[in-house]
């Protein structure tokens, strides 16, 4: 029996993996997809906020701003790409001037550092490519840009090295309570624990259903987006909001670690794996966007996604036990700002499973660091050394991003290693660039097969049943998850 089951491996899920694997303790973790990192974690702004927009007081205000604080120093030891690069609330009228003031006071009740109000000049000074019609902006020095998946995979991937386990392919079906914990139900059989923790996303309400009584409805929401190629990635050098409205933070402009250009999300309802596009939703983005920033150069966008957010019928985070099955913990709601809260709602959730009962001994040997090789950061030495070792470094397999097979064939070893296309471009970036994988899916998916000794019929595109190719080919095994 485990002493914990984590239901869910979107940020949430791994950063309570990550958190429990420094103790003695037995952990599960299942995950409906064939990769992790694959739901709301994989398609979202990729900001760590400051922590200024939440209401004081709230879980989320004190889980932003704490997550916030713990993100710089996983991404540092767990090699996952942050820069710092800050934020700005643009105003352009008195109405939105009055907010800047009102989100300037949240801030500094949340306790954020460095907050300070500029003038449109000031403004124009740091951002030249900012509207001529700002009047004024909040800037935020803390807020930071993160590789989202990245930073899942990372914490995802240390749990596993230390002794947790993922069962992919396993969605949850029924929880019965035993005499001593509870009984999972899965796709993949049966699973015992003395607790539980949901961290399903857009399915913890159901997820909580399978036993509790209703105690939250989660309302997904869609947020529309554009993602512009790297010529438009220095249109602007922080994170560009708008006033949030009723839609959430509206609508924004960022750099990517990636050195690409985000633009969006919108906010509409949805169904909870609605991650559709819309003529309508893109043209908002579009139209908004350039309120801000009038020079962005749409037609050098690669690739249009939507991402849905799990908010709840509760206007906060929850961050707590059941009230209707003791032992049953509920990392639910988690919208915006989710994942810069990540490590804090796993924190939390450590500290109510140990006032639970669960007891919490510290390992004496934890391996809390991990590195990927990155070979365009490497010098022209270091890259000509690599190939002489190992030739496999010299052969370039995504001509966009200068991704080689070296670093595709290191992800399919790592602790937790993909078995799709889209799961070799979360790790290593292979097709994330100007042709979006016109040209290297097909040999990543031939390298797929090669390592893991698959059909090559058998490598998706993602999920079960995303299939590239049809009928037979010659040789190679069946997929072995
Ligand atoms: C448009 C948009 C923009 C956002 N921008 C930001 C931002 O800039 N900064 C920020 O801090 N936050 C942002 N967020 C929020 C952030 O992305 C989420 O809070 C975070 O990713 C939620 O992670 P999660 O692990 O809870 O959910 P998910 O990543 O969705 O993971 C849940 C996992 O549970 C699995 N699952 C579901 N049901 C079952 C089952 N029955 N059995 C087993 N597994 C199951 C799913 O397959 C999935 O992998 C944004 C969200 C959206 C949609």
């Amino acid at each position: 029996m485990d002493d914990v089951i984590i239901i869910g491996c979107g940020v949430v899920g791994a950063a309570c993996a990550y958190a429990l694997s420094r103790y003695e303790l037995n952990v599960t973790v299942l995950e409906a997809g064939s990769d992790i990192a694959a739901g709301t974690t994989k398609a979202n702004s990729a900001i760590i906020h400051a922590g200024y927009d939440p209401v004081p007081g709230t879980d989320m205000a004190k889980m932003n701003l704490e997550g916030s604080n713990m993100a710089g120093d996983i991404c540092r030891r767990l090699d996952v790409p942050y820069e710092r690069v800050g934020s700005l609330v643009l105003a352009f009228d008195d109405a939105d001037l009055q907010c800047l003031q009102t989100l300037l006071k949240r801030g500094q009740t949340n306790g954020v550092e460095g907050l300070k109000l500029l003038s449109g000049e000031e403004t124009r000074a740091m951002e030249p490519n900012v509207s001529g019609q700002v009047l004024g902006a909040l800037w935020a020095p803390t807020a930071a840009i993160i590789n989202p998946w990245e930073y899942c995979l990372a914490m995802a991937e240390t749990a596993v090295k230390n002794g947790v386990r993922l069962r992919r392919n396993c969605c949850v079906t029924g929880i019965r309570r035993e005499q001593d914990g509870f009984l999972v139900t899965t796709t993949r059989g049966e699973f015992n624990a003395k607790y539980l923790i949901n961290a399903a996303g857009v399915h913890a309400d159901a997820v909580h259903e399978l036993i509790g009584e209703k105690e939250f409805t989660i309302c997904p929401s869609r947020g529309e987006y554009y993602l512009l190629d790297k010529c438009e990635g220095q249109r602007v050098r922080h994170v560009i909001f708008q006033c949030p409205g009723k839609e959430g933070k509206g609508i924004l402009v960022s750099p990517t670690v990636h050195g690409n250009l985000i633009v969006g999300p919108t906010a509409s309802p949805c169904a909870p794996e609605d991650v559709s596009n819309t003529a309508e939703g893109l043209r908002q983005v579009r139209e908004r966007a350039l309120k801000s920033v009038p020079t962005i150069a749409f037609r050098e966008n690669i690739r249009n996604f939507a991402g849905v957010r799990a908010a709840s019928d509760i206007p906060d985070f929850i961050v707590r036990e059941s009230r209707s099955v003791p032992g049953f913990f509920q990392a639910a709601g988690i919208c915006s700002p989710g994942l810069s809260a990540a490590p804090s709602i796993a924190k939390r959730l450590t500290e109510l499973l140990a006032r639970s009962g669960l007891e919490l001994r510290e390992k004496t040997e934890y391996d809390d660091s991990r590195r990927r090789l990155r070979f365009t950061r490497l010098s022209d030495g270091e890259k000509n050394n690599l190939i002489a070792k190992d030739p496999r470094f010299g052969r370039v397999i995504c001509r966009c991003e200068t991704i080689t097979e070296g670093e595709i064939v290191a992800c399919l070893h790592t602790p937790i290693p993909p078995y799709s296309i889209n799961g070799v471009k979360r790790r290593v970036g292979a097709g994330m660039g100007r042709c979006q994988g016109g040209f290297c899916s097909p040999r990543v998916q031939e390298i797929i097969a090669r390592e893991l000794h698959m059909d090559p019929v058998d490598v998706m595109l993602e999920e079960e049943g995303s299939y590239i190719l049809t009928g037979e080919t010659k040789g190679g095994g069946k997929n072995g998850l």
